[in-house]
């Protein structure tokens, strides 16, 4: 808030990244798999909106959206459009049109807390799962870190296709230490079989 010129100049060039980014196998595959019915939803740490662009559905955003600014006074919700065109035009305080407040895109910044209605539409998601499949996460950051363990306990199978180790690997019926999108198409593309074999 000391500086919106300079870290406006960095939020446009990330958001101007963002909004050419496209989906990528990882993302298609949970759609698929959503669409096979055997995916109920998606917890999420990405602010790039990409499971959305790849049309998946029941989306937590832990992290905020960066499509979204939001009033740093009243909280009032705007596509992220709203503040980049008042940047464009040379603003360097883009404000709320109801209040005159700062507006910043709707992702957590650091030092920031995670929004509790998130949290809890991230518990509840938790609290349900059968089976919980962790893709590309090291779990290194909470509350994401903690999300496998509760799983656990409360009965829940775990799965990981991750590059590198992490600290719940022996908890796990199923361990990968491979890239998302050499090895998550295959196993998707081994369900849709069964499925059909099935029917
Ligand atoms: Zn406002």
């Amino acid at each position: 808030m000391s500086d919106t010129k300079k870290n406006l100049d960095f939020m446009l060039e990330m958001g101007l990244n963002i909004f050419k980014a496209r989906p990528n196998k990882g993302h298609k595959m949970l759609t698929k798999l959503q669409k096979l019915g055997k995916l109920e939803g998606i917890l999420t740490q990405n602010i790039d909106g990409l499971h959305q662009k790849a049309h998946s559905k029941n989306i937590v955003e832990l992290h905020g959206t960066a499509h979204e600014a939001i009033c740093m006074v009243c909280n009032k919700i705007y596509p992220i459009t709203t503040m980049i065109n008042q940047v464009m035009k040379g603003e360097d305080r883009p404000s709320c049109e109801a209040c005159n407040g700062l507006l910043k895109p709707n992702a957590i910044f650091f030092g920031e807390p995670l929004r509790s209605e998130i949290l809890s539409q991230a518990d509840d998601m938790i609290n349900k799962c059968d089976l919980l499949i962790i893709l590309g996460s090291s779990l290194l950051v909470y509350p994401v870190a903690f999300y496998p363990r509760k799983a656990l306990s409360l009965g829940a199978k775990i799965a990981i296709i991750n590059i590198q180790e992490t600290d719940v690997d022996s908890f796990a019926e199923v361990v990968i230490h491979e890239k998302i999108g050499e090895v998550f198409p295959r196993i998707v593309n081994i369900v849709k079989n069964e499925i059909e074999e099935v029917h």
